[in-house]
């Protein structure tokens, strides 16, 4: 049976069990799928982070009520969040690492930073 390497597609002759010609395709074909799993970590973390850093900006400037609208001219993306919470009246709040929020009358936004995880 013909075998052809993984990275480059070159018939492989030699051992049975061989996958890859040589050294260099097998590390780059190792790398292309490191890089590939990567992405949606990159990704999504970049788009956390700037959440985090929108609502630490506003947090910063006490303004711990605004409004759906003024978040999303900001840049915030509220399809991503990192957890949720409940506090102990009973109100949930989204969170982007440290920074919470929740939504009232569905555009009201009210703010906090918490200082501990909840574990
Ligand atoms: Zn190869």
């Amino acid at each position: 049976m013909e075998k052809y390497c993984l990275a480059c597609g070159t018939l492989i002759t030699g051992r049975i069990d061989k996958k890859f010609c040589d050294h260099y395709c097998r590390s780059e074909f190792n790398n292309s799928i490191n890089k590939g799993k990567n992405m949606w970590m990159r990704k999504i973390n970049k788009i956390l982070n700037r959440n985090k850093l929108i609502l630490e900006k506003f947090v910063a400037r006490k303004k711990l009520s605004l409004t759906v609208d003024i978040l999303t001219a900001a840049g915030f993306d509220f399809r991503y969040y990192t957890h949720q919470e409940t506090d102990e009246e009973d109100m949930k709040y989204i969170f982007c690492y440290e920074y919470g929020y929740r939504i009232e009358k569905g555009k009201e936004v009210r703010l906090k930073k918490v200082s501990s995880l909840e574990e």
